[in-house]
Formats: structure tokens, C-alpha cells, sequence
């Protein structure tokens, strides 16, 4: 008997039908003998359609405004779930119960939209456990130090669900999705894109942060902190097959490097549409710029990500950063307004029409000319570069958002990545 926590995204949880198919599975694991914790996430397009209601009250209005009343809108799209399918598993015959995040409570910090877990008090749900429930933990949501509720952010359920799986030192968190497993690529981007049996924590943790929404970032580093086994599948497999058969399949996210095994150079593409380039142009260029202009943007809590400073000429130089879409207009205003005049640079521009293309692998961190390679394949599709960052194990391109399925198609197939693993 293990304690067992299972992750059920919205497409999962989408309608009736698949609730009730969701406590099937759930109530075969149980029935095997396992201690059942399962998160689910709201069902399809619901946390959308809750948001879309509240931009529709408040159209003129910026969103950080009311934070605090979108997490409570945001939260009961799990609260419904949650609660159908213990309904879903009692009518099964499965006694189970549903909480909400601040009855069990998980407790977050006050970042209203982006929180994040602090702590996770496991004695009630030990307690339904030890009676012989399944216990449901609503995803994506928790309780601030004040009572107020909170969500982690978009995707947060898969954070929601191993933070769990640490918090009660469970065997397996199983992420439980509508696709069976982490590909090479986003399968439904590249049809030839292959699921991967295996990936080590390290590129999964790349691939998250690059922009492959299969696993929320923090669920990762959660996983990779707590060490929790972590491995995703598919939930629209027939909820009878064999359960060794269902525990062995999707992809594992590993932690120890099989040094027998030959590692792939690059294991995996990701690619963002989320970000958008800023340029501070004619900066004169005099120790502290950097400092001046991130520093500002930092301050204002704008996360950025790949940066670049030109050669300087005839003592100017231009600056060009990325950030977040989201954060676009906001951090061209905070320049414009804060930054120039003091910096006495000529303007600002911006594009937000890029994508964000990069290739992961831990091989890379022994082969050279895996770079090259990239660009090369890019620059023979006439893909231009705007701006590059690299670190052990990943290399990113930025590039016209027009050419973005192109270019992770080109490189897929650069890579050999629809070609079967040695
Ligand atoms: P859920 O609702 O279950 O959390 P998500 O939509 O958040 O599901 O994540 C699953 C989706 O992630 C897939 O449908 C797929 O389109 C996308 N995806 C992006 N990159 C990858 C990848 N490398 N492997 C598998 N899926 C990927
Ligand atoms: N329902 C939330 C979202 O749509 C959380 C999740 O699905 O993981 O972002
Ligand atoms: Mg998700």
C-alpha cells in the first residue's frame, strides 16, 4: 500500500462524463489498496470563462486593481470540481471528501494571481486517509497569512498537486493529462514529436520555464526540491487497464543521471509567444545603465528574461531586454516616463510580435557546435535571430512570432528528434 497522489488537469475534468471516468480511475487505485490524495484542476475553460467575467465589469480597469477578487473568482473553479467528483467517487461507493485550500489549509504568501505554497498542514488529510478516504485537494489555490484566498497562477494545479505529494511524502504524484506524456516537442505543434519514456528533472525544469505548459514551472522545482517522483500521462486511457500497466506508462521526470545511458544531445524544443522585446535606444553609455534600466523595471516587479547591450558607437549604445507580454505596455510606460529622462537616452521601442524558440538537452553540456547547428538550421529556413541566450543545457533564440512553428519544426527534425532513441 502506498500513498498515492494523482493530478487531473481541466481537459480531464471537462465535463461530467469525464469526472465520472476520473473517479473510476481513481477508485481503482484506491480499491489496489492505495492511500488516495487527487487534485484536480476547474474543468475546461472555466477559470477562463471567470476572468472573461470579471474583464467584462471592469474593461478600463488594470487587472492588479482587483487581484484579490479575481483569486476569489478564480478559486471556485476548482471548489465545483473538487467537490463534483467526490460526488463522482461516493456514487462509485468510495468514500471521499473534498476540501477547498484554506481548509486544509495550504498555506501560501499574499501574491494574489501568482502565489506561492509556503507550507501545507497534512494532519486532516492524514486523518480522512487513515478513515479510509479519498481525499480531493482543490488545485491552484490556498490561504494567505491574513485568511484571504489566493491562486498560484495559471497552470498552478500541477504546483498544487506536488506540493501535496512533498507535503505527505508520498510515493508517486502522478500528473494525470490530455496528452501521455512529455514529448520532444508540443505534439500539437509537431505531429512527429515523440514521447520521451524519460527525462531527467534538469531538462524538464528547462523545458517548463521555456515555455512547454505540460508541467507548471514550480511544480518542477517543487518536485526537484522534495525529490517527488513525478511522472505524466494520459487520463482519456481507459479507466480499466491494468493498473501496473497504467503506473508504468507517460513519462518519468528522473532525478539521477544514468550514466550508462547514452543522453541525447537535445532531449526537447520549447518555444513561448508569451514575451516581447524592449530597446532603450541611443543610451550614452557610462558605467551603471544596466543598473538604471533593469533596476527600474525590477523595482516595478517586471520579470526579465533575455538581455542584450550593443557595441557602443560614438559613446551611445542600445539596450534591448525581454519581459513578458503581459507587462509590455506597463514596462514601456515605466521607461518612457521614469528611465529616459534621467538616463538622457533618445527613445524607447518595442515589438511585441517575437517568440522565444530554444533547445534543451543535458548532452549539450558535452558536445560543442550544438549552437551552430541551431542557427545554421534557422538561417537556412531564412529565420533571422534577434537575440540569443544560452546556458549549460539550453540555447534560445528570439525570433518573429511569424516564424515560430517553422522553426521548431526545422530544428525537430536538425535534431533527429522524430527519429526513434538509440
Ligand atoms: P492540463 O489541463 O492537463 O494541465 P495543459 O494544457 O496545461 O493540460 O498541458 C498539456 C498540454 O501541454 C498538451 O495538450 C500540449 O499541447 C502542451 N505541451 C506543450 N509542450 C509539450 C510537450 N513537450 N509535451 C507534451 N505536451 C506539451
Ligand atoms: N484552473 C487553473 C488554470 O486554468 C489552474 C490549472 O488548470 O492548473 O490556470
Ligand atoms: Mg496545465
Amino acid at each position: 500500500m502506498a500513498l498515492i497522489v494523482h493530478k487531473y488537469g481541466g481537459t480531464s475534468m471537462g465535463s461530467t462524463e469525464r469526472i465520472r471516468n476520473v473517479a473510476k480511475r481513481v477508485a481503482k487505485w484506491a480499491r489496489a489498496g492505495h492511500q488516495m490524495v487527487v487534485v484536480p484542476s476547474a474543468m475546461s475553460g472555466e477559470t477562463n470563462r471567470l476572468l472573461g467575467l470579471a474583464k467584462e465589469l471592469a474593461p478600463s480597469k488594470a487587472a492588479s486593481a482587483y487581484h484579490r477578487e479575481l483569486d476569489m473568482l478564480a478559486a471556485t473553479g476548482e471548489q465545483a470540481s473538487s467537490a463534483l467528483l467526490a460526488i463522482a467517487l461516493q456514487s462509485e461507493g468510495v468514500p471521499a471528501v473534498s476540501y477547498a485550500g484554506w481548509q486544509v489549509p495550504v498555506r501560501t504568501d499574499s501574491s494574489y494571481t501568482k502565489a506561492r505554497i509556503e507550507s501545507i498542514d497534512d494532519k486532516r488529510v492524514r486523518a480522512d486517509l487513515d478513515a479510509g478516504r479519498v481525499v480531493i485537494i482543490t488545485g491552484f489555490q490556498g490561504i494567505d497569512g491574513d485568511g484571504h484566498v489566493t491562486t498560484l497562477g495559471r497552470g498552478g494545479s500541477d504546483t498544487s498537486a506536488v506540493a501535496v505529494a512533498a507535503a505527505m511524502k508520498a510515493s508517486e504524484c502522478l500528473i494525470y493529462t490530455d496528452v501521455d506524456g512529455v514529448y520532444t516537442t508540443d505534439p500539437r505543434v509537431v505531429p512527429e514529436a515523440r514521447r520521451l519514456a524519460t527525462l531527467s528533472f534538469e531538462e524538464m525544469l528547462e523545458m517548463a520555464s521555456l515555455g512547454s505548459k505540460v508541467l507548471q514551472i514550480r511544480s518542477v522545482e517543487f518536485a526537484g526540491k522534495y525529490k517527488v517522483p513525478l511522472r505524466v500521462l494520459s487520463s482519456f486511457t481507459s479507466w480499466d487497464i491494468d493498473i501496473n500497466e497504467e503506473a508504468k506508462s507517460g513519462t518519468l521526470i528522473t532525478f539521477e543521471e544514468d550514466a550508462q545511458m547514452e543522453q541525447a544531445v537535445v532531449s526537447g524544443i520549447a518555444f513561448t509567444r508569451d514575451e516581447a522585446k524592449i530597446s532603450v535606444l541611443g543610451v550614452p553609455d557610462t558605467p551603471g545603465i544596466a543598473y538604471q534600466i533593469l533596476g527600474a523595471v525590477a523595482d516595478a516587479n517586471i520579470d526579465v528574461d533575455v538581455i542584450i547591450q550593443n557595441m557602443s558607437k560614438d559613446g551611445k549604445t542600445d539596450f534591448s531586454f525581454t519581459v513578458s507580454r503581459n507587462d509590455y505596455q506597463r514596462t514601456i510606460e515605466l521607461l518612457k516616463d521614469k528611465v529616459l529622462p534621467k538616463l538622457g537616452a533618445e527613445s524607447v521601442v518595442g515589438d511585441d510580435k517575437i517568440a522565444k524558440v530554444s533547445i534543451v538537452g543535458i548532452g549539450m553540456r558535452s558536445h560543442v557546435g550544438v549552437a551552430s547547428k541551431m542557427f545554421r538550421a534557422l538561417s537556412e529556413e531564412g529565420i533571422n535571430i534577434k537575440m540569443i541566450s544560452t546556458s549549460e543545457i539550453k540555447t534560445s533564440v528570439v525570433i518573429d512570432e511569424k516564424y515560430v512553428e517553422l522553426a521548431v519544426r526545422t530544428l525537430h527534425k536538425a535534431f533527429e528528434l522524430d527519429q526513434q532513441a538509440a
